[in-house]
């Protein structure tokens, strides 16, 4: 076995984002099932009749063979595996899948593999390509996305003083991680003030399989409101404003 050959590896994964680089090359962030995040450059990915350059648009889950690279990993084979079609021929649908892709990459560091991460998001892709309501899925995801990295909202008992929630109107800290009771809402000024409807919307979302939530579709109001929260609690985490968000405002 060549050197080389040694140290090349296969990796199953997602593509974030690329940008372009030299007169012929692309960057891309990848989000892989086996080494977590990483980047890795497609040697002439940009020359008209390059065979990878097609398996390597964002969204597309792909079969790639990796070499170690000075800086980046180089890419030798790149087969994709789905493209999600669907995703691309909509913009709507391309919208929420960049949103998707966007939250990986703001929560994700190259930090070593995150298997039930790297599932979460091929199965957001996945659900939004066949279809089913787009914020059933892109809510679903958020959920096991704040899972996934250690910020499992706390929707049960009251963070402030364990009383078991009561149904009743309450209060949610993206700061403490979760519902404050009514008694208690004054622990954490900045939380905000969330409905008995919203609070059973996302327990159900939290302690249920996809199979059960797929068919829903969440009533308008409630969707508006449970988006802000969330929206909230990540805009916390990362103490800036995402992106992507606005970019779903201009679409929508
Ligand atoms: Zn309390």
């Amino acid at each position: 076995m060549s050197q080389r050959a040694s140290r090349s590896y296969r990796a199953q994964a997602i593509v974030l984002k690329h940008r372009e680089y030299d007169e012929a090359d692309r960057i891309l962030t990848l989000y892989t099932l086996e080494h977590g995040k990483l980047q890795a450059i497609a040697k002439g990915a940009r020359k008209v009749k390059s065979r990878k350059a097609g398996h390597l648009e964002p969204f597309t889950l792909v079969l790639l063979q990796l070499a170690k690279g000075r800086t980046w990993e180089v890419i030798a084979q790149a087969e994709a595996q789905k493209t999600f079609q669907n995703i691309r021929d909509d913009l709507t649908l391309t919208a929420q899948a960049a949103y998707l892709v966007e939250l990986i990459d703001r929560f994700s560091y190259e930090e070593g593999p995150n298997r039930a991460l790297f599932q979460t998001l091929a199965d957001g892709l996945q659900r939004l390509n066949e279809g089913f309501a787009s914020e059933t899925v892109v809510h679903y995801f958020e959920l096991r996305l704040l899972e996934n990295i250690g910020f499992r909202p706390e929707l049960n008992r009251c963070l402030a003083c364990d009383a078991k929630i009561q149904p009743e109107p309450q209060y949610y800290s993206p700061k403490l991680g979760g519902v404050l009771c009514p008694k208690c809402f004054s622990v954490d000024l900045t939380a905000w003030r969330i409905s008995l409807n919203a609070l059973k919307y996302l327990r159900y979302f939290q302690r249920s399989s996809w199979s059960k939530i797929k068919n829903r579709v969440i009533p308008p109001e409630i969707e508006q409101e449970i988006k802000h929260l969330i929206q909230h609690h990540f805009t916390y985490l990362l103490e800036k404003n995402l992106k992507t968000p606005d970019f779903l405002k201009a679409v929508n």
